[in-house]
């Protein structure tokens, strides 16, 4: 008798956004003619840019050729990409890493879902809250999470990012073993400093605690002094696991390719605590075994990216989307919202009126002005009362759903 992994049964049955695509068909069908624009889900819209498709169609042609047919590629990735990660990421900002601490994958999503294999899956974690469900549910289905009782999980130790607090994560009072981070964040859109993320580092450093960045948005960075990585912070390559994409970054969302560095020092101990082992030879030989590569053909096209003309094309798209933010975060300002985020990220992070629920202003939202935006609290319990918005529409679908969100708040 095969049994089941139970901890399954207690991921919660519904994704967030399968109940929004509920609401919104239940909307469509009684508004047939309505033109519902969706500020909701968080993928991109502007097509790969030029050297990236040059580089694609360069190496499926490759491919048609016996010479330069590629099969089974490196499982850590092939070595022009991953010099061209550690050069163009980390070393133009005097950050020393090795190409033999990078592994190239399939997106940032499968191992921030994965990378939870290394360590016991009775060891106990903290996310900041509201949180990108990923961390979470992946830790729910080893177990590690716990039970779920009133909406949080036992064994989660949550750090809410409030208007309290100005959504800076507070220290916790006790140890946790594990960390996720992520900045500049989603949800929320906010970014950490320099001297915030220190206090995290120092905390792992002193409390032995496993830091996941997920920098998944670090292009979006505006502001000069915003660390782009947590190796900017002294001691982090002792405790830091980092999680890189080009989904964000480049429009790779159907592409798939991302990377997560495991620096050498980084190591965790073992269960008498007696002896430290590497992290990185692990993840080097799980990913030997349940990874067999991205394809030759994304990371060719992430290569790409970082030549003179890719890199002003990347840069010449995120303007565009972080045109769109301005554009929002004025109009939504301007009618008395408050909103945060949107400067160093493509989220805005909007408080709803009045403190009604997020839900409650979603549907509003979705009837009075047709627009679509996700309910804050889909997060996670700190994210009640607020709505995410993203600026990764195209540049009429942003104006005309601010118009008509201007138009139904002002009514
Ligand atoms: C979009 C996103 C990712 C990237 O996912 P991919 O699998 O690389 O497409 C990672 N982390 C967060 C927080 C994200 O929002």
């Amino acid at each position: 008798m095969a049994l089941i992994n139970e901890h399954y049964l207690k991921l919660t049955k519904n994704y967030l956004f399968a109940d929004i695509a509920k609401k919104v068909n239940a909307f469509k069908v009684s508004h047939q003619k309505a033109n519902v624009i969706s500020l909701g889900i968080g993928d991109v819209t502007r097509p790969l840019c030029p050297a990236v498709i040059k580089a694609m169609h360069k190496a499926v042609d490759e491919m048609s050729t016996r010479e330069g047919f590629h099969g089974y590629g490196p499982e850590q990735g092939y070595m022009f990409l991953r010099e061209a990660i550690v050069k163009n990421d980390y070393l133009s900002r005097g950050i020393h890493i090795d190409p033999s601490e990078v592994f190239v994958n399939d997106g940032a999503k499968s191992d921030t879902g994965n990378i939870g294999e290394l360590v016991r899956w009775d060891n106990n974690f903290g996310v900041t809250d509201p949180v990108y469900p990923v961390y979470v549910d992946s830790n729910v289905m080893c177990g590690r999470a716990g039970a779920l009782v009133d909406g949080k999980w036992s064994n989660v130790t949550y750090i809410p990012c409030t208007e309290e607090n100005n959504f800076v994560p507070q220290i916790p009072d006790q140890r946790v073993d594990i960390i996720y981070l992520c900045y500049p964040n989603n949800p929320t859109g906010t970014v950490i400093t320099k001297e915030e993320l220190r206090k995290w580092v120092n905390y792992a450093l002193k409390n032995d605690t496993l830091i996941f960045y997920d920098a998944a948005y670090e292009a979006y960075i505006q502001d000069d002094d915003i660390p782009h990585s947590i190796y900017e912070i002294k001691g982090a390559r002792k405790v830091a696991i980092e999680f890189r994409s080009f989904s964000k970054t480049a429009g790779f969302t159907g592409v798939r390719c991302g990377y997560t560095v495991v620096p050498k020092e980084l190591t965790a101990a073992s269960i008498d605590g007696k002896e430290r082992y590497p992290l990185n030879p692990m993840w080097y030989r799980r990913q030997c075994t349940k990874f067999n590569g991205t394809s030759y053909i994304s990371q060719r096209a992430a290569e790409a990216i970082y030549t003179p003309e890719g890199k002003e094309q990347v840069r010449e798209t995120i303007k565009y989307y972080m045109d769109n933010a301005k554009i929002m975060r004025e109009t939504l300002t301007s009618l008395g919202l408050k909103v945060y985020g949107g400067v160093n990220a493509p989220y805005l992070w909007v408080k709803t009126p009045g403190n009604i629920d997020s839900w409650k202003f979603f549907e509003q939202m979705l009837y009075g002005a047709q627009v679509v935006c996700t309910p804050g609290v889909g997060f996670g319990p700190s994210g009640e009362g607020f709505v995410r918005l993203t600026a990764f529409g195209e540049r009429e679908d942003c104006k005309e759903a601010m118009r008509r969100i201007s138009l139904w708040m002002q009514k």
